[in-house]
């Protein structure tokens, strides 16, 4: 049977510790767009989010890679937070993540996927060998009953995360 583990799993991509991630030599970070970095379908970017992003890009290369299939969307995205966005991503088939990684001119074990959904987001990153991070949802109080059905589904797969960051609780 399918196993999913992340590597790492935190609540929000801000509790991310990025110390932690460059001394295991991350040097690239690929993140899914709705949920993980906005609230979905609404462009709607938290500031600690966006600040937090600024940061990140100093000692990181970032991309977006989206399942959504809206185009204009996907990438009015990337030109907010300053990188390149991909959409229809396929995730969890490696094309798009393989292009991805490409890009960034990377190997899978320099970079680090980060999503909120273990059969799109962890599968595909595991796949590749990458260090995956699970995050929760940024809004799954607002979801309707058959997301919430598929995300406790989905939960069948996914085990406790490998590890922790340092000065993080255990999830
Ligand atoms: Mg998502």
């Amino acid at each position: 049977m399918l196993r999913l583990r992340p590597t790492y799993a935190v609540e929000r991509v801000t509790d991310i510790n990025l110390e932690d991630l460059k001394a295991e030599n991350i040097k690239g970070l690929i993140f899914d767009l709705d949920n993980t970095l906005m609230h979905p379908q609404t462009s709607y970017l938290p500031d600690d989010i966006e600040q937090w992003l600024d940061t990140v890009k100093n000692d990181f290369k970032i991309t977006i890679l989206s399942n959504n299939p809206y185009t204009h969307y996907v990438k009015a995205a990337g030109k907010r937070v300053g990188c390149v966005a991909y959409e229809k991503a396929g995730k969890p088939r490696r094309k798009a993540a393989l292009k991805a990684l490409k890009d960034l001119d990377l190997l899978p074990n320099q970079v680090a996927i980060i999503g909120d959904r273990p059969l799109t987001d962890i599968w595909v990153g595991q796949r590749l060998g990458m260090t995956t991070i699970l995050v929760d949802p940024l809004l799954k109080h607002k979801e309707i009953w058959i997301i919430k059905y598929l995300r406790k589904l989905e939960k069948i797969f996914i085990t406790k995360a490998l590890r922790t960051f340092s000065g993080q609780d255990e999830k």
